[in-house]
């Protein structure tokens, strides 16, 4: 298992497999002055397939696809089969706003999906449309639908909250977990990559503890989750009586940087190496001049070595390289 200079084993790869996305929500791609990375850039399925060898090879276990939209990446199931029948994956997920699911989620479950994370901000559509400015409620709900059907369950969900825009719908969505046993956790602005999607998120963040109070305050005490794994990012409750859980992923005011477990890879195939820093390495540099797995694992673990302690938010320093879109989450 790979171990960074602080001693944190990195374990979980997430891999952003394209940058374009059919959603524009405010804290994360601009409407206008957008670039995008050329098709040809993108690195392959077959090199995103020799880095998953790569990252197994040297302990990687878990795996997340992700964007800008994963699912508009024309040959994402082929993508997902190939990571899939990597020996030595032990869990591959997705992160996904849910819009083209209902012709997707049977494909990619077949093809070995094992879970999926649903981005639903609100199912308010006024303020779906001022906040995601794309897409609509009902397409939403017929991907959660199938991504039910497919057996992607529970249905877990990824609300990022935004003041003025969807932190009045923070309880309708936590009453999911209440009613149809859903997990929904609610994630905290960060500001990165400069420019308005870094203002919106500085200027509409809602502090965990807030959105917490809010919840509470409607539908009763949270209580804390037993046996909470020290990576996962989020702290987890459940209401007394209720199936589902309610999460709170917290990078601003209670950063979890000690217990970080993560690596990432860029569309156009760069380890990043933190989500709140700019330093990346790159890795198709290196596929495209014919290296293959001994390669990339090499690299794969300079990076590891090379990750920062943590981010500096606290101190107004926020990453400027790179906006969420172009990460992943
Ligand atoms: N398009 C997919 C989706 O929306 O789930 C995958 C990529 S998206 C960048 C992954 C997650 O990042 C989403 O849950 C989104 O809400 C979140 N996100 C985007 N920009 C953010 C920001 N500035 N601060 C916090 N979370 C952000
Ligand atoms: Fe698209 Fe996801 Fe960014 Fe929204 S958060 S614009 S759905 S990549």
């Amino acid at each position: 298992m790979p171990h960074d200079r602080f001693g944190r084993e990195i374990n979980y790869l997430r891999l952003s497999v394209i940058d374009h996305c059919n959603l524009r929500c405010v804290y994360c791609m601009p409407l206008r002055g957008l670039s995008f990375v050329p098709s040809p850039e993108l690195l392959t399925a077959a090199e995103i397939e020799t880095v998953v060898r790569a990252a197994v090879g040297v302990g990687f276990r878990k795996f997340r696809l992700t964007g800008g939209e994963p699912t508009l990446r024309p040959d994402i199931v082929e993508v997902t089969r190939r990571i899939g029948s990597v020996p030595g994956v032990e869990d591959l997920a997705m992160t996904s706003n849910a819009i083209l699911l209902p012709r997707l989620a049977h494909p990619l479950k077949e093809a070995g999906l094992r879970r999926l994370n649903i981005h639903v901000d609100t199912l308010h559509q006024e303020r779906l449309t001022k906040l995601m400015r794309f897409g609509s409620v009902q397409e939403i709900e017929a991907g959660i639908a199938a991504a039910e059907s497919a057996g992607l369950i529970p249905i877990k969900i990824n609300c990022t909250v935004t003041r003025d825009y969807n932190d009045s719908d923070v309880v309708d969505l936590a009453r999911r977990a209440l009613e149809r046993d859903w997990h929904v956790r609610f994630i905290e602005l960060m500001p990165l990559g400069g420019g308005e999607t870094a203002h919106v998120a500085l200027s509409q963040f809602v502090p965990s503890s807030e959105t917490r109070r809010r919840i509470e305050t409607e539908l009763g005490p949270l209580v804390p989750l037993d046996g909470q794994n020290r990576s996962d990012e989020a702290r987890n409750f459940r209401f007394e009586g209720g199936g589902g859980v309610v999460g709170f992923i917290s990078p601003v005011s209670e950063p979890y940087c000690g217990s970080c477990n993560r690596m990432r890879l860029t569309a156009d195939g760069k380890f990043h190496l933190c989500l709140l820093n700019d330093d990346e390495l790159d890795v198709k540099r290196a596929l495209r001049k014919g290296g293959g797995v001994d390669e990339v694992k090499e690299i794969l673990l300079r990076a590891v070595k090379l990750k920062p302690t943590g981010h500096r938010l606290d101190e107004g320093v926020s990453p400027q390289g790179r906006s969420m879109f172009q990460i992943g989450g």
